[in-house]
């Protein structure tokens, strides 16, 4: 397919298009603005995350008609979760259906090869002008000091200025646009876990499996191809300096957590290798300023251990989207960003501590819970409020 070159003017640039810039591009060329959205990376590439989707998640992507995509892509639906609790004393065990509520009556754990293609691909065909292999070098700015574009170099050298009427950085949890702009964090995390994750064949589980024993979490979710993600969580403070500590870490947290997937694990094969993400603590950035905005991680990041991250970018694409669309204060973004979100990060980051007992997390999971129902309430209730505007 010939590309056209890339137009001088947007309305909205946004960068980086993975879940939250992808979601933005796509919600917004569907109103007609001009969008244009670009990754340094490759369309479909991979990149470091696990990805099991929480319930306002899905409702949003079900609603964005890709579910039906996820499902034609044969993404397993996942139909039951079950959190396993355990200390030297005890083991307590829940296991909970995913019972149908606004539509939704599955979860789902794309890999990001497949979601954050699938996003891209919806918001082209929403008319988005979507690029892969162009990397954002700086900003533009006014005499005023607002922000009027960016400067971009694309994957033959060329380097271009395109101007914006709003520059959207959805360029991640170490965001040039959120440097640039000086945009810093207002809230931040007391605790990070170190993560090692992997992906196996042959390891069957029914639904998501979650495990929380003190001083260590770990996972095993369904995914794309037949295989399940196995992931173990340790504090920050852990010395994991090497691949072999690193290893050997992964493989006591889930003999000690999980010993069903521990018992199986010598019949699964790896596919590759262990990833690691070393701890980092979260935060909250001001997400708006003269000419620019942020969403998803560059403006809001949780530890992963809550597995949160691409549901609240997803809501906050759609928030944002909306407050664009309404032509609202971008203040009025944050505000509702905000309100979603300030519970949940205390509670994930008192989680991250992996410092509690089995009941004192179980009622952590128990707030998590309410929060993400008002969550999908605030989703219905602002597509209702869009609807009836309509
Ligand atoms: C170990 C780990 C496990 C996780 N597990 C989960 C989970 O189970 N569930 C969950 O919901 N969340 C999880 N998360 C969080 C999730 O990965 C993030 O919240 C999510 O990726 C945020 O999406 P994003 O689109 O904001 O940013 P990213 O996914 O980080 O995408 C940013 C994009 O911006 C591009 N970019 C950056 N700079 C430039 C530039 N200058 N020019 C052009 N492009 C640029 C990058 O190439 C990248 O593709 C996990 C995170 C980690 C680290």
């Amino acid at each position: 397919m010939i590309m056209q070159p890339i137009r001088d003017a947007y309305d909205v640039v946004i960068v980086g298009a993975r879940c939250a810039g992808a979601a933005t591009a796509m919600l917004l060329a569907a109103l007609g603005v001009r969008v244009l959205v670009f990754d340094k990376s490759r369309l479909g590439s991979d990149t470091m995350s696990t990805h099991a989707l929480m319930r306002p998640a899905v409702l949003l992507l079900h609603r964005w008609g890709i579910t039906d995509r996820l499902d034609a892509e044969e993404t397993p639906r996942i139909r039951k979760t079950t959190f396993v609790y355990s200390s030297e004393e005890e083991r307590r065990c829940l296991e909970i259906d995913i019972r149908p509520r606004h539509g939704v009556g599955a979860l789902y754990a794309p890999r990001r090869t497949v979601l954050d293609r699938l996003l891209a691909e919806a918001a082209r065909d929403a008319g988005a002008d979507v690029r892969h292999w162009l990397q954002m070098l700086d900003l533009l700015h006014d005499r005023g000091g607002r922000v009027r574009g960016v400067k971009v170099r694309d994957e033959t050298g060329r380097v271009q200025e395109v101007r914006a009427g709003l520059v959207i950085g959805a360029d991640g949890r170490r965001s040039n646009v959120a440097r640039l702009v000086g945009a810093t964090p207002y809230v931040w995390g007391r605790h990070g876990t170190n993560c090692s994750f992997g992906y196996f064949d042959n390891l069957p589980v029914d639904g998501n499996r979650w495990y929380f024993r003190p001083g260590m979490g770990a996972g095993a979710i369904p995914t794309n191809d037949g295989q399940t993600l196995v992931f173990a969580s340790v504090p920050e403070a852990a010395a994991l300096g090497s691949a072999s500590a690193r290893n050997d870490a992964f493989h006591e947290v889930i003999a000690e957590s999980a010993p069903d997937v521990a018992d199986r694990l010598p019949q699964a094969r790896l596919d590759g290798k262990l990833r690691f993400f070393p701890a980092m603590r979260g935060f909250l950035r001001q997400p708006w300023g003269e000419g620019w905005a942020l969403v998803g991680d560059s403006g809001y990041m949780s530890d992963p251990i809550t597995a949160h991250g691409i549901t609240n970018a997803l809501r906050d694409a759609d928030i944002l989207a909306r407050t664009i669309a309404e032509d609202a204060k971008l203040a009025d973004y944050q505000t509702a960003r905000d309100d979603l979100s300030l519970k949940f990060f205390e509670i994930s980051d008192r989680v991250a501590s992996l410092d509690w007992d089995i009941s004192t997390v179980q009622q952590y999971h128990q707030l998590m819970s309410q929060e993400m129902s008002r969550e999908e309430d605030a989703i219905t209730a602002a597509a209702g409020a869009s609807a009836t505007a309509a």
